[in-house]
This record gives structure tokens, sequence and C-alpha cells, in this order.
């Protein structure tokens, strides 16, 4: 499902210019919020109905450092950080979105299937409201960061037997069963609330088209309503030309790279051959393969949302890319390392620019902007292995995931508790 506006009967914006013009009124919540001040470009809910916490008020900023290791020049690659959203990861501007709509609908009960950040997210604003949050996790597979979040906000936590996929589809037919609303990235609202990190990434380039989107691909919300987010401000002449959009999968959770560049499963204005991806399908599930990756936020092998997502390859001029988890935590410790901390999945961007770079794929003077999903807190597990001096540590953690060296390691430095030898230590590490 799809959500399509009439133009003709609405009033859309003349020019992206004028949403600058929003900030003046920031003491209005729904202005200052950076989703529903772009509430024109996606008007399907009465400002009655929405509730806002603030989402959407990120940065994209310019990182100079991530240039020089993915082999870019200066000043051409930005980071979009999402992590400094209420609940820590771009999925505050999706849900948002679809918790207007819930509300529009009557809902007393919502629910979501999640490996961590959907449902920290439903969880906030269920908290912020009088909506019950119903979230299923798979055993197991969360961070602790997320899990507390989800909890401390009052959700009934339901842990299942099983993986994220198995999550999702138990979720599916619970809330059928019993009427509650369902948040998934199924939900075509919560689209809505995404495409806005586009319009911020535009606004940041004050309103030129950059050359390059990077983001992580788990169940392509994201790369759907990225993609939704450009045609449709071409359509309205708002913008003249789409950026590409590159999709990065990580290596153990690799559909959407296996369908479209190996398989070349293609749109086709939406005639795309569903017996490709049924036989993929079938195939995990001959080969009883799951899901598996250090980036627990991409952890998937059943991406909901991937015929949008053909759409938004075709229409963009996208590609797809895996990368290894020794990948993307090399690339995780270099982000930090320049300024910005995010989780395990968002390095997937960074690493997935380096890859195209190297393929010359991406030229080094085109200006590309990478998301960064989620906050480096959400998974501090991943970070401490990785940096950790401790090799069972490393091991259990990384090791068994194939991760080799931690390239960019920053060992803590083992000292007496004695004064002259912490000054000696000092003196040769710093
Ligand atoms: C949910 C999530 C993703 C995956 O996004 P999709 O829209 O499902 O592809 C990536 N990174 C983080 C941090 C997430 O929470």
């Amino acid at each position: 499902m799809d959500v399509a506006y009439d133009w003709n009967k609405l009033r859309p914006p003349s020019k992206l210019k004028d949403f600058e013009a929003k900030w003046s009124r920031r003491s209005e919540p729904l202005e200052f919020s950076g989703v529903w001040r772009f509430r024109e470009l996606f008007p399907f809910a009465n400002d009655s109905d929405i509730l806002t916490i603030g989402e959407g008020q990120t940065l994209c900023q310019r990182s100079d450092y991530v240039a020089k290791y993915t082999g870019m020049n200066a000043s051409r690659v930005f980071l979009q950080y999402e992590g400094m959203n209420p609940s820590g990861s771009f999925k505050d501007n999706g849900m948002t979105g679809a918790f207007a709509h819930a509300r529009m609908v009557g809902a007393r009960r919502a629910a979501c299937a999640s490996t961590g950040n959907t449902s920290a997210s439903l969880s906030i604003y269920c908290a912020a409201s009088d909506l019950r949050a119903i979230i299923f996790i798979g055993s197991g597979k969360i961070s602790y960061g997320k899990l507390a979040q989800a909890l401390d906000h009052g959700a009934l936590t339901v842990q299942i037997a099983g993986d994220f996929d198995d999550a999702l589809a138990r979720v599916q037919q619970v809330s059928k069963q019993l009427g509650i609303y369902l948040v998934n990235s199924i939900n075509p609202f919560r689209l809505e609330g995404q495409k806005t990190i586009m319009y911020r990434v535009l606004e940041a380039f004050n309103w030129e088209v950059p050359d390059w989107i990077l983001v992580p691909g788990g169940n392509l919300g994201n790369s759907s309503a990225f993609g939704k987010a450009f045609i449709e401000l071409m359509e309205l002449g708002l913008i003249n030309r789409c950026p590409r959009i590159a999709v990065i999968n990580a290596a153990g959770a690799d559909t959407f790279y296996q369908l479209y560049e190996r398989q070349n499963l293609r749109w086709q204005g939406g005639r795309y051959e569903q017996t490709l991806v049924d036989s993929y399908m079938r195939g995990l599930d001959a080969s009883n393969a799951r899901a598996d990756t250090i980036a627990s936020a991409i952890e998937i092998n059943r991406p909901v949302n991937l015929p949008k997502g053909l759409r938004t390859l075709e229409r963009c001029g996208g590609v797809v890319r895996e990368v290894t988890d020794q990948e993307i935590l090399d690339a995780k410790a270099k982000i930090a390392a320049g300024g910005l901390g995010c989780e395990p999945a968002s390095a997937a961007s960074v690493a997935g620019l380096k890859k195209l770079r190297a393929e010359g794929i991406i030229g080094a003077d085109e200006r590309v902007a990478c998301i960064l999903t989620g906050h480096q807190l959400k998974d501090p597990t991943a970070t401490v292995a990785y940096h950790s001096a401790d090799p069972k540590m490393f091991e259990e953690t990384l090791g068994k995931r194939g991760v080799r060296r931690a390239n960019y390691a920053n060992r803590a430095v083992q000292v007496p508790n004695d004064l002259d030898e912490i000054i000696k230590a000092i003196d040769v590490y710093a």
C-alpha cells in the first residue's frame, strides 16, 4: 500500500526554500518538529491527530575525516546524523507518521516486531500518549540499549523463540486477529514521515540535490521512503533531478543485493518478477538460512518493502552493495574517531561509500550524504568488543562473525594503581 496525494486539490509548497522560514515559529511544536514542519509534502493528517516529541531535529554534518577514509575529496562527504532523535534512531521520523494515523482511526493499542529501534520508538510515543505498546522481539537478538528503552517506557514486551523474520510474521497474525494497529514499516504512513530525512538533507545542501545518498538496507523502509520523496518532489517541480541512491546490505543479510545485483530483479514499472522473489525465499527456507550480522538493525532476510525498494532503484539510478561485518565495524570506528557516534548498522552506509568509491562508481568529487541511522549508545556491546583487548570477548561477539581484527581499535591501557606508572603511561600514549 502506498500513500498518494491528489496535488490538484491540495496546496503543495511552491518552493522548498520557504520551509526555512518555519524555524522562526519553532515555539509551535509542529513547526519545531523536523518531520511535521514539512507536512505540506505529506498532508494526510489533521494537526489535532499529530503527536510530536521533537523528532527530526537532526544534523547533516560535513566530515572530511570520513571523506579521507573513503577515498573522497574534502568537503564532499556529509553525514546525516539521525541518532539525535528522541529515541536515538531515525525510526521516530516514521513512527510519528504512523502514530498520527493510528489516532485518526481511533486505535487503542499498537504493535510491532522489531530488531530493537522500532520498538524503542513505538514505546516512547505510546508512553507520551494513551496508547498501549506491544512489541515482539526475537530471542537473544536485541541489544541491551534498545531493550532497555522498551522496558523503561512501559511497553508490553513479548519475546518469542525465533528471529526477527519470525517475530514479524507473528505480529502480523496477532494484530489481524486482535485488531491491533500495526506499525511495522509495511505501514505506509511511516514511510511518509521518513521522507523528511531527505528534505532535511536537501535543506542542508541549500536545496541543491546531492549526487548520492547512501543508506543501510534492512526492511528497506528508508530506501523506499527516500525514493518516494524524490519522485514526488520531481512531480511537483520542486527539484529537477533525483540523486542516485545506494542501498547497503550487510553481507550476512543480503537478500536485496542478491536479488537486484545478482539475479537482475527489476521494478519494471511495478511488474517485477514475483516468481524470482518467491524462489529466492524458498531457497532460504530450504537451506534454513538465517540472517546473521553484527549490524542487528539490518539483520533481516525478508525485507517487507522489497517492491518499493525496487521502485526507488529504478527511479533514482540506484545500486545495491553488501559489506562485511569487518568493513562495517572498521567504518564505525572511523566515523566515531571523526566525531559522530553511530551503531553498527549505520556504519554500513560509510563502508558502502568506501566500496563504491574503490569500484569507481562514485567519483571522488561527487557530493554524497551517508545516513547514520542510529545512535552509538544503542549497542555498546559491539563497540566495546571491537576496542577490547580481551580476546575472548572479541571472539564471542565478532570473531565468530568473521571479523579478523579491529583495525582501528582504541584499547584501554592497563596500569597499576601507582602515580608514577600512570604518569609514565600517559606520557607514552598521549
Ligand atoms: C531500522 C534500522 C535500519 C534499517 O532501516 P530499513 O528502513 O528497515 O531498511 C538501519 N539502521 C538502524 C539503526 C535501524 O534502526
